[in-house]
């Protein structure tokens, strides 16, 4: 929508210049701009190109491009999940990774497989500690969206990265004992860590590949590490990173 925004300005300013030439030009103009606008959402070709090399990061972030911001209702500290989890058997660490501890990443598979047969609306609003009539979530793209009083509040990866945060938190419950003195975004970030750190997919059971990855919007291209499984191709963790991954 941005984008859409910033194009329909060119196009007014367009309108503008030909009008004072000549005002059937400009209608001309002003219609077709219009209809591309709208049947492929930008007028100038290689708008993303250029949106990407020229704008700068703080003002593509007020144009909604920034780090996505997933459930963040609270801006508090982060909590290192290797220092929580490695003494709570959740994470384990191998010769060249860190993993999740193999009973807790099936207990979280299993809880999954049940959570798919309950009301998702409210299953998600005991993940983020609020009452469901307060929350409207948006299933049906890849993303899922949630809006709480209608105010957008957070996206996940896809359905299966949301399923694994329900299912997750419900584990971590149980597991760890200060794990409802965290605040939401705390757990948010913690669940984050734990899908960063699957090995099988709690959905297929396929094996997950965490990979450096680039993720295209309209505006600009972002260099990401994700986490997809091989099986059914569910997109499971995705963090920006500024760096050259080797
Ligand atoms: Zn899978």
């Amino acid at each position: 929508m941005p984008c859409t925004v910033i194009n329909l300005g060119i196009t007014a300013i367009g309108v503008w210049v030909l009008w004072r030439l000549s005002p059937t030009a400009a209608a001309v103009f002003g219609g077709v701009a219009v209809t591309v606008i709208f049947l492929r959402g930008y007028l100038v070709p290689g708008t993303p190109t250029l949106t990407k090399r020229y704008l700068p990061g703080s003002l593509l972030k007020r144009f909604g491009h920034g780090p996505p911001s997933r459930h963040g209702i609270d801006d508090s500290v982060p909590v290192d999940p290797l220092e929580l989890f490695g003494g709570a058997n959740v994470l384990i660490e191998t010769e060249h990774d860190v993993v999740l501890e193999p009973t807790f990443e099936q207990r979280v598979a299993t809880r999954l497989a049940a959570i798919e047969q309950e009301n998702l609306t409210g299953a998600l609003a005991e993940l983020l500690a609020v009452p469901p009539e307060r929350l409207s979530l948006d299933s049906s793209g890849d993303v899922p969206t949630v809006r709480l009083d209608g105010r957008w509040v957070g996206q996940w990866e896809s359905r299966a990265a949301l399923l694994t945060d329900i299912a997750a938190n419900r584990e971590l419950a149980e597991t760890v004992p200060e794990w409802a003195d965290f605040s939401l975004d705390q757990r948010s970030g913690l669940l984050a860590g734990v899908r960063a750190c699957l090995t099988h997919c709690p959905v297929c059971g396929d094996d997950v590949e965490l990979f450096p990855d680039v993720v295209e919007s309209c505006c600009r291209t972002v260099d990401v590490i994700a986490a997809s499984c091989h099986g059914c191709g569910a997109r499971l963790f995705e963090l920006e990173h500024e760096e050259t991954i080797a």
